[in-house]
């Protein structure tokens, strides 16, 4: 069969974006391209069918512009968005789009996501921008393609990196995340979903906060990005692929654990000191 391995690696990341809940009903796609022949080839999800019932038979192989190679369902209706996300990003082999929750909200509001704490800084350098609303011309001449097309041009006129931000929102629509690999997506699309719950929270809990200041969030950036990146480890190569899960910032300081630690710590002290202060009866004779 035509490109096995990548129709696999795009099964796979279809249901992974189901599984961590990136896309409720069948609100998101991936896709990937095997760019090594003389023609780029495009791997995608057909539209409408149930992640888990999706096989690597299953997928819809295109050239760089859409038309059909290999397959016999109906390409996933973004279809026209990532042929041209991957025409105008050469750097691109794999994009995935959602519906996830917390980034759809900021997509709809029409904000970007500003960088507010490491994690952000860690996968995303500077804010996750968000587009232009598409105009009544844009929709009516070719809705799909240019929700790809607003997106090259906020990147064009803001001269971002699609490597140093592997995701944007499309406003009032959703997020798009990329990688170089399926896989490397959609860790970008999840990693983008905890990010944009944590602004959220954050700024609920200080509506004045701007950003992380910029000397911490470039030390984060460069410590996996730059050429003298620190992190992970020297016996195997680092890439997106592998990075630990964001929550985890290194294998001796796990924020969280030391969190709900120090959660129960609190709360045993807590409650042993209300038992030791409150006004209890004698305890009951044994009857033994
Ligand atoms: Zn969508």
């Amino acid at each position: 069969m035509l490109l096995q391995s990548l129709r696999e690696q795009v099964v796979e990341a279809n249901r992974e974006i189901a599984r961590r809940g990136l896309a409720p009903h069948t609100f998101g796609n991936a896709s990937g391209i095997d760019r090594s022949g003389s023609q780029p080839l495009i791997v995608i999800k057909p539209s409408g069918v149930d992640y888990a019932s999706l096989t690597p038979a299953d997928m819809v192989v295109t050239d760089l512009d859409g038309k059909i190679v290999d397959g016999r369902l109906r390409p996933s209706s973004d279809l026209d968005t990532h042929t041209l996300l991957y025409r105008e990003f050469p750097q691109l082999g794999g994009i995935v789009h959602t519906h996830s929750e917390f980034a759809t909200a900021w997509a709809q509001a029409g904000r970007s996501i500003p960088c507010l704490g490491t994690t952000h800084a860690d996968y995303f350098h500077g804010p996750v921008p968000v587009t232009d609303p598409l105009s009544a011309e844009e929709v009516a001449e070719a809705y799909v393609r240019n929700t790809g097309a607003v997106i090259a041009r906020l990147f064009k006129r803001q001269k971002l990196d699609p490597v140093a931000l592997p995701g944007v929102l499309v406003c009032g629509h959703a997020p798009f995340a990329w990688g170089p690999t399926p896989a490397a997506a959609v860790e970008h699309a999840d990693v983008l979903e905890y990010i944009a719950r944590l602004a959220f929270r954050t700024m609920l809990l200080n509506s004045s906060i701007i950003s992380l200041p910029a000397h911490v969030s470039e030390y984060h950036f460069l410590r996996k990005h730059g050429p003298a990146a620190t992190y992970g480890q020297l016996a195997s190569p680092r890439s997106l692929k592998t990075h630990k899960p964001p929550t985890t910032e290194s294998p001796v300081f796990n924020k969280p654990l030391l969190f709900a630690i120090s959660g129960l710590l609190f709360s045993a002290l807590f409650a042993s000191k209300q038992y030791l202060e409150a006004d209890l009866p004698p305890p009951k004779p044994s009857l033994e």
